[in-house]
């Protein structure tokens, strides 16, 4: 028998969610904002619940970004949210290595945009590749070698825009070439939804490329996986039955809430619609759902 299937969220429900929980937990695209548009109400959503003293901290799997460039784009829609209550999958990177006291002096070659560059430095470590290595070729000739730094210690790989032969190889070489070395996935998203009218490939295609041609497993840090989780309570002194998850992917979202213990809300506004949720090949139900954050406002009659 599958989970029971999730309620739609009525006043009553949402009153008794909202005095059962001390933290929201916002997953960003399709919850907060559409790439770079601030979804209606969401604003004075967020200030309400501000001013109920609820803690509000947002999880997004988009590498793309360091925290402080999320930052400022919260700053630029007209919230203001600190870096600290920002939890990206690009900083989790980052703090895998430092959290499993990955050497200052080892290397991290990068599969990934800035975001992940970022993090790293801010976090004390060099990083290479990235964009840098975007314009680089492979080659090869016979007796000749593919040139890789020995120093590399860690590979990470996320969303990639500029994938190309060249990173695929060196990726490979530094994982099979030092059996210590890690591999540390941002996220496995299937698809990014970039457009209305289509999707696009998400990191988990170059996740794949990676763990095809090394045949290891990826360490995953991104949701669904729980480690942002921990990076949270270690700053938040908040017990995970007291928070509520918001996010509007199943497999992502909905998933690392109930692996954390947390009471789960699926927001309609982004790529899960209700046939989706209802459809009986679904198995991932979240308590309730509703169709936006703004719904809020009107639950509680504020
Ligand atoms: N990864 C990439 C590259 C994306 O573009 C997006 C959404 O835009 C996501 C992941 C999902 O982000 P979130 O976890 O905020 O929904
Ligand atoms: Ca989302």
């Amino acid at each position: 028998a599958g989970a029971a299937a999730a309620a739609p969220l009525s006043p009553g429900d949402f009153r008794e969610l909202f005095d059962s929980v001390d933290a929201f937990l916002f997953d960003c695209d399709g919850v907060i904002w559409k790439r770079d548009r601030l979804l209606d109400g969401v604003s004075q959503t967020l200030d309400f619940l501000r001013s109920k003293g609820k803690k509000l901290v947002f999880v997004t799997n988009n590498s793309s970004k360091s925290r402080k460039e999320y930052a400022k784009k919260f700053g630029s829609l007209g919230i203001s949210v600190s870096e600290d209550e920002i939890f990206s999958s690009s900083f989790a990177a980052a703090m895998y290595l430092k959290v499993n006291d990955f050497p200052q002096d080892k290397k991290v070659y990068v599969i990934g945009g800035e975001g992940i560059m970022e993090e790293l430095q801010l976090a004390g470590y060099t990083g290479l590749g990235g964009p840098e290595d975007s314009k680089k070729t492979a080659e090869w000739k016979s007796n000749c070698l593919f040139e890789h730094d020995k120093s590399v210690g860690a590979v990470v790989v996320g969303l990639e825009p500029v994938i190309n032969y060249y990173k695929l190889q060196y990726g490979t070489l530094c994982i099979c070439e030092n059996p210590g070395c890690r591999f540390i996935v941002t996220n496995r998203d299937a698809v990014r939804h970039m457009t209305n009218l289509q999707e696009w490939p998400g990191a988990r295609c170059m996740v794949a490329a990676i763990s095809d041609s090394t045949q290891k497993e990826p360490i995953v840090v991104g949701k669904p996986s729980t480690f942002m989780m921990e990076l949270l309570l270690k700053k938040f002194q908040i017990d995970c039955s007291r928070m509520c998850m918001v996010g509007d992917q199943l497999d992502t979202d909905i998933l690392f809430g109930q692996n954390a213990g947390c009471k789960t809300l699926l927001v309609l506004s982004g790529v899960t619609t209700l046939s989706a949720l209802q459809d009986p090949a679904n198995d991932i139900q979240p308590d309730y759902y509703t169709n936006k954050v703004s719904d809020f406002l009107d639950l509680l009659g504020a």
